[in-house]
């Protein structure tokens, strides 16, 4: 019988009021890891009030002392990065490489929360008035509330919590149902830090709990990454209820190839971006506009990419991809290849209906390669979630703007050259919030923010760095008087 996952509610693992329990499932070898509780609204706000209650304190603590949690919170998560990475691949199915590498870029943002002391520092004027002074100051909101995605288990979360926390907020994840044991390691390990009763509280739960966020009084803020769809549908429904919201989306990223690019380079780079985590990042390129003479060699070295990628379970050291989420995941991604080529794209490496040898239940959908899909269809305009990729032609670099400036999202463009001139004119005029030159996954350091636009993005401050401290806080700006007549009192 698999265990049942408890919710994390003022410093205790509490058994959750459920209205229903889901399966958490290895994608590679459909094992039932445990089982998620679906928490009601009475147990969001259980955890609300509870968050509440700890706010009152955890505000007047100074931030010096705070970041001191977040220390400990660190070397704890070192001390245990492999057990956790581990964790990481048996719920989402990454490689193992590929689940270090992710828990690295979130301890990279408990790093930067540290420097809150500084982060989170004002500013002031003597004198704005003869006898006038003028200074604001950041202050925490109170509960804020974070609603995660199933593909980055580790690193999701540590986007916001620290900055959160740091900043004196008490912070309710709501993780993914699909992969709620990493954000538990979370949370076991914060329990280990010492840090106040209720400042840091787990719900598991789909739609219900997340309503309830989102509606609660109590929760200032709402931070979601996600599909477009929900993103949308959260920002509408907090800030609807007077909360602030960030609300991370879905993405098709496009990149674009010219003739003077490094192919054997490009190929090696587009290809981790296409296919690494199986596809299923939301920086993945799942798109090239090939322009000129670029397009026979860069399909030869993309053919080679597809093929020769190792597909296998992600604990085994030598898997380059493991699989996709759900089959449910796996039957979507293996329709919208047959939707594309029906309209009119042409399968030079097809990943469909393939298995790993002793992994027959896992969810494999493996490299896909096609040429020749048509602007407007299927393939051009859906994010696939999933190990494919498609090519696209255009006679010269400003077609291949265009075309990125007309789609719909914005969460990330790439151009391969040698060319700086190129360079600078994409990076300059592209319409997405992430740009990589040479690059095929531009994901921020911890410093900067994560910046998708259009609709893989609602809201104004993006995750991380400064835009974390400046969207879990609220300026406050004092203006005293004290005429000179008075001090000459003294
Ligand atoms: P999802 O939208 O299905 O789920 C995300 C969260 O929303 C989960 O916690 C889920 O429980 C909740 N949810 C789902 N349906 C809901 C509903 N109807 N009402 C309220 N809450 C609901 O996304 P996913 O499949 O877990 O993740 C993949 C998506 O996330 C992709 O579209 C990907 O591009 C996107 N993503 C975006 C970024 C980014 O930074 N822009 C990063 C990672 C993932």
């Amino acid at each position: 019988m698999a265990t049942q996952l408890s919710n994390f509610v003022g410093g205790h693992w509490k058994k959750a009021r459920a209205s229903r329990y889901l399966d958490v499932v290895n994608p590679a070898t459909g094992e039932v890891m445990s089982k998620v509780p679906l928490s009601t609204k009475e147990e969001v706000a259980r955890a609300v009030t509870q968050g509440m209650e700890a706010f009152r304190d955890w505000r007047r603590v100074p931030a010096t002392d705070r970041i001191q949690y977040l220390f400990r919170f660190k070397n704890l998560l070192e001390k245990h990065f492999e057990d956790i990475a581990r964790t990481m691949t048996r719920e989402c199915g990454k490689t193992i490489v590929e689940s270090r590498g992710e828990l690295r870029r979130g301890i990279e943002n408990v790093e930067v929360a540290c420097g809150i002391p500084s982060l989170m520092q004002g500013y002031n004027n003597e004198d704005v008035a003869r006898g006038i002074d003028e200074h604001m100051v950041r202050q925490p909101l109170g509960v804020v509330a974070c609603v995660t995605p199933f593909n980055f288990p580790g690193m999701i979360p540590l986007w916001f919590l620290p900055y959160a926390i740091a900043t004196g907020n008490s912070f309710l994840l709501k993780p993914s149902e699909k992969v709620p044991e990493t954000s538990a390691w979370l949370m076991r390990l914060l329990g280990q830090t010492g840090l106040p009763q209720g400042v840091v509280q787990m719900v598991h739960g789909g739609k219900e709990a997340v309503d309830a966020l989102c509606d609660h009084a109590g929760v200032r803020a709402v931070s979601f990454v996600g599909s477009t769809r929900v993103a949308r549908y959260v920002y509408a429904r907090a800030t609807a209820a007077g909360k602030r919201a960030q609300c991370q989306g879905g993405a098709k990223n496009t990149a674009i190839i010219l003739p003077d690019a490094d192919m054997e380079m490009t190929g090696d780079i587009v290809g981790d971006s296409a296919f690494g985590c199986a596809g299923q990042r939301c920086l993945a390129n799942s798109l090239a506009i090939v322009v000129g003479s670029a397009h026979e060699p860069f399909m030869e070295v993309m053919r080679e990419a597809a093929q020769s990628r190792r597909v296998g379970y992600g604990l085994d050291e030598a898997s380059q991809m493991g699989p996709v989420i759900s089959p449910q995941s796996k039957a979507r991604i293996e329709d919208l290849i047959g939707e594309g080529e029906r309209e009119g794209a042409r399968i030079l490496v097809d990943g469909r209906r393939k298995v790993v040898d002793g992994f027959e239940n896992g969810h494999w959908v493996f490299p896909t390669l096609l040429d020749g899909v048509p602007q407007g269809g299927t393939l051009a305009t859906t994010e696939l979630f999933g190990p494919v990729f498609g090519l696209m032609r255009a006679d010269s670099l400003d077609e291949a703007i265009e075309f990125v400036n007309g789609q719909t999202y914005g969460n990330m463009a790439c151009l391969f050259t040698s060319s700086g001139a190129a360079a600078r004119r994409f990076r300059s005029e592209a319409e997405a919030g992430n740009i990589g030159i040479n690059l095929g996954v531009a994901a921020p350091m911890a410093f900067y923010p994560f910046s998708g636009w259009k609709d893989s993005f609602f809201g104004t401050l993006h995750a991380q760095g400064r835009h974390g401290v400046e969207f879990y806080t609220q300026t406050k700006v004092v203006i005293e008087r004290w005429p000179p007549a008075w001090t000459r009192r003294f």
